[in-house]
């Protein structure tokens, strides 16, 4: 984890009133090592690794916390439990439907979507979440 992120995750949670507990900080940890964009139970198995007594529940709990504080990014698809993600810039990550695959879509740009969407209603916007799902090059080559 890189230390301007360590930061501004030190500062997020100054500024909500939650403290960077131990099991949270474990939960950051793990989602930093992770390649791609664990699920609850995936971030649960590497927390274990070093911390055998962690329970799920406390997995879910502190995930939970650092998606209210903005440290991390919930993402829904279809077909597959939710995934987390500690980029939390604007990127498009793309999942293949087939074998689950997630990996990020460089060079298309949406900083401005919620602003698009927040002139196009009179709703106050809070979250604007895009999904984007195919077939990866693997798996469309099987056909
Ligand atoms: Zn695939």
């Amino acid at each position: 984890m890189g230390a301007t992120l360590e930061r501004d995750i030190r500062e997020r949670f100054r500024r909500s009133g939650y403290t960077l507990t131990s099991q949270r900080k474990a939960v950051l940890e793990a989602l930093g090592e992770s390649r791609g964009h664990p699920s609850a139970e995936d971030v649960y198995l590497l927390v274990k690794q070093k911390n055998p007594r962690v329970a799920l529940g406390t997995v879910y709990q502190a995930l939970g916390v650092l998606e209210e504080i903005g440290v991390i990014e919930a993402k829904h698809w279809s077909e597959s439990p939710t995934r987390y993600d500690l980029n939390v810039g604007p990127h498009l990550d793309i999942r293949c439907l087939r074998c689950g695959e997630v990996s990020e879509v460089p060079g298309v740009h949406f900083e401005n979507l919620e602003d698009s969407i927040r002139a196009a209603t009179p709703y106050e916007v809070t979250r604007a979440t895009v999904v984007v799902e195919g077939l990866c090059p693997a798996c469309h080559a099987e056909g």
